[in-house]
């Protein structure tokens, strides 16, 4: 038997009695006959898509109560095309990165009226879909459809880059780690053996202490002979995060009712619920008296500390001030309700503002 082969062999061996139970995920076929061989079960596509977008920079245990909302409310692709974006962001609110949930809009409605429905199968059909790149579409193209494919995360690259003792560091190894990756693309149950992989790299080939005792492939692991798989794959050091700096406005008119507002619908937090705030800004040099971003005359108080949030590629420092007014009219914002809040697209970003304001006025008081 090929190498190759073999190793597919005790990684499905593998798979079929530890693999990972997941909402969306369904679990091979045994067959009544033992000998008779097992067979993949082909994923709902939508619930597969579903889970991928969802899981794109995001860890399943965070995705798993967001998945199950979201088949709950709306258990088909057809009833999720019929529902408002609102509705989405405000579902999909913590969850981050949110033009995966405009684009989850727009590629529910595509399927449901463009396409009657139906998911295409092909990998380069996918790909043309909103929120839908490579990875996403190989995944979806062998775990729902069966078709054989490969999608490399940082787990399987992690895995491959022990396997074979790759020295080259990443980035610069990505190539080759999806070559060897390629290497696994099977005829026979292709979406088994892609999330055997990622099973393995999440849960046996662990980034800090890899399991190699429990491996099924550590009979054949070249990084586990040289000693110290833990050190691979290598990375080229990070350049440190950017910081980025601003004011958050926390603007309580008499009755209660907050002043909020919702971002435009592109770029970062797009369409998203904010506090009212200025611009993120690269220094931190701004002053509350002369800047700009002031939305009313009041008497500003500075909230002590201030609101730390990181985004994939910089950190901002937000410093809230808050201030009572009269029910005078503000441009560029809707008053809600503490009541209401539950309702509203809230992004990390705001939620993490509510509770610095929270927790200042519970140390006034
Ligand atoms: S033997 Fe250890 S390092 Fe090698 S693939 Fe298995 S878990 Fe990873």
């Amino acid at each position: 038997m090929h190498h190759t082969d073999e190793l597919i062999l005790h990684l499905l061996k593998w798979y079929d009695s530890f693999g990972r139970e997941l909402p969306w995920r369904q679990k091979p076929k045994h067959h009544r006959n033992k000998k008779a061989a097992i067979q993949q079960v082909l994923g709902n596509p939508y619930f597969i898509w579903l889970s991928e977008i969802m899981l794109q920079q995001t860890t399943v245990k965070t995705v798993i109560p967001y998945y199950n909302i979201f088949v709950k409310k709306w258990p088909t692709i057809s009833l999720l095309a019929k529902a408002s974006l609102e509705d989405i962001l405000v579902n999909w609110a913590g969850l981050g990165y949110y033009a995966r949930a405009r684009n989850l809009h727009k590629c529910s409605r595509i399927i449901s009226m463009d396409l009657n429905g139906n998911f295409p199968s092909s990998e380069a059909e996918l790909n043309k879909l909103p929120g839908i790149g490579p990875y996403t579409a190989a995944a979806i193209s062998a775990i729902a459809f069966g078709l054989p494919t490969m999608a490399v995360d940082v787990n399987i690259e992690r895995v491959m880059a022990r396997m074979y003792a790759v020295s080259q560091p990443l980035p610069k190894s990505k190539k080759k780690l999806s070559d060897l990756a390629s290497g696994f693309i099977s005829n026979e149950r292709p979406g088994d053996v892609l999330q055997a992989l990622m099973d393995l790299g999440a849960t046996i080939c662990k980034p800090q202490k890899p399991l190699c005792d429990l491996c099924p492939w550590a009979w054949s692991c070249r990084g586990l002979v040289i000693g110290s798989p833990a050190n691979l794959p290598l990375k080229t050091p990070k350049l440190p995060i950017k910081q980025r700096f601003g004011y958050a406005f926390w603007i309580v008119r008499k009755d209660g009712a907050i002043l909020l507002r919702r971002r435009p619908d592109n770029g970062m937090l797009g369409g998203m619920i904010e506090v009212t705030s200025s611009d993120w800004l690269e220094n931190e040099s701004m002053n509350i008296e002369t800047m700009s971003y002031k939305p009313c005359l009041a008497e500003w108080k500075k909230l002590p500390g201030s609101v730390i949030h990181t985004f994939s590629h910089f950190r901002l420092n937000l410093t809230v001030y808050a201030a009572q007014i009269d029910g005078r009219k503000l441009r560029g914002g809707s008053w809600y309700m503490r009541e209401q809040f539950n309702k509203l697209a809230l992004p990390k970003l705001t939620q993490k503002i509510i509770e610095h304001v929270d927790s200042a006025s519970q140390k006034v008081s």
